[in-house]
């Protein structure tokens, strides 16, 4: 199959009026990411903000709640400030900002208590950057780019084209290579383009290690973590619509049994997805407040579509996300039901998706 994935093209005149926004000396600004921060998340929001404190503003990193620890070794990155963690202290920072730069989500309802702190600072121009689908319009400014592979990768290029290479370090590198290694499977996913691995090449210029990032972030867990992505395969995994979908939970009992830390089940989405004939996989996770559902699909089937429309989520076609404020046995009912309405929605009436649908779009983004 060749790759069609479309380049990156960033707007010159809109990089001019963000130069015009950055342009007033000494600004307040606070760089906002989601909740269940990732590699991107964190990647993309600590390179931004190294850039912009050069330009002598005072800049303050939040995220609705803490990172997964695998991340903790990324440089600076205790300077995030986690919302949860201190709410009254970091929605004054926020009520006193002139610049808020949202990154790597585009719905503030993702940012669940903490969207009430940014409302109430309505002078404060909003910048999006961003590659998730369907951003609303109540930006200032957006660099809205779902046609690239990861956040990180956006602000690489935005870097590139308003400073110059010169003002990445090597810890702003790692930093930005985190976010786009995580969010392509390692350079796995679609949405792979000739000039991203240019970009990639220019991060290797400044001297960061490749082997140790990759073995930072996905050889640093627990063994609890290990035994728990056992459990989870093989007791809880269940397969449905002819072996083309697979669906896995776990309780918060479950969790506690394998010492479970924020993050652990991390990719355990993904592996359904090594069977040769699965299209779809879901994943449920019990929290306190709801069951977070991760999605994850292959080719023509859009989990974007489905979070939307069945979880009150989103994401992107093949890697979305959304809530469910059910039990877990009704989740898990709401599911399969939901699994069987949208299938036969895509697949027509005879039942079979026809192998043109399933060649369209190979590959996944998240
Ligand atoms: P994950 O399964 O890794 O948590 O999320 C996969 C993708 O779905 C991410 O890119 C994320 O932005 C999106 N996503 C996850 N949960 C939600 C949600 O509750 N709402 C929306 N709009 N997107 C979500
Ligand atoms: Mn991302």
């Amino acid at each position: 199959m060749s790759n069609n994935a479309k380049e990156v093209v960033l707007s010159t005149e809109d990089l001019d009026r963000l130069k015009l926004m950055l342009a007033p000396a000494e600004q307040r600004i606070i760089i906002l990411s989601h909740t269940n921060p990732d590699g991107d998340a964190v990647g993309s929001s600590l390179a931004w903000c190294r850039v912009l404190q050069s330009m002598g503003h005072t800049v303050t990193c939040v995220v609705p709640t803490r990172y997964p620890y695998f991340l903790n070794w990324i440089s600076g990155i205790d300077e995030i400030e986690i919302f949860k963690e201190k709410p009254e202290e970091i929605a004054a920072t926020i009520k006193q900002a002139d610049l808020i730069f949202c990154l790597d989500f585009n719905t503030l309802s993702r940012l669940e208590a903490l969207s009430d702190a940014i409302n109430e600072n309505s002078s404060a121009k909003r910048i999006l950057i961003d590659h998730h689908l369907s951003p609303p319009r109540s930006y200032d400014l957006m660099f809205s780019h779902p046609e690239s592979s990861s956040t990180s990768y956006i602000v690489a290029l935005m870097i590139e084209r308003m400073f110059g290479w010169k003002v990445v370090t090597r810890e702003m590198a790692e930093a930005l290579y985190v976010g786009m290694m995580t969010d392509t499977g390692n350079f796995s996913f679609s949405t792979l383009t000739p000039e991203l691995f240019r970009t990639v090449a220019k991060l290797l210029e400044t001297g960061i290690h490749i082997p140790t990032l990759y073995n930072n972030v996905y050889n640093g867990y627990t063994e609890g973590r290990a035994r728990l992505f056992g459990y989870v395969i093989d007791k809880k995994m269940g397969i449905m619509h002819n072996g083309e979908v697979a669906y896995m939970s776990l309780k918060e009992n479950e969790m506690r049994r394998y010492g479970f830390q924020q993050g652990d089940s991390e990719g355990f989405v993904n592996y359904p997805l090594t069977v040769k004939k699965m299209k779809m996989s879901a994943m449920f996770l019990a929290t306190r407040k709801f069951i977070r559902v991760s999605l994850r699909s292959r080719g023509a089937v859009d989990v974007n579509v489905f979070a939307r429309r069945y979880f009150e989520g989103g994401g992107h076609a093949n890697a979305a996300g959304g809530k469910s404020f059910r039990t877990m046995e009704e989740t898990i009912e709401h599911f399969r039901a939901s699994v069987e309405e949208y299938f036969a929605e895509i697949e027509g009436t005879n039942g079979a998706a026809t192998e043109s649908t399933r060649a369209a779009t190979e590959g996944e983004t998240k």
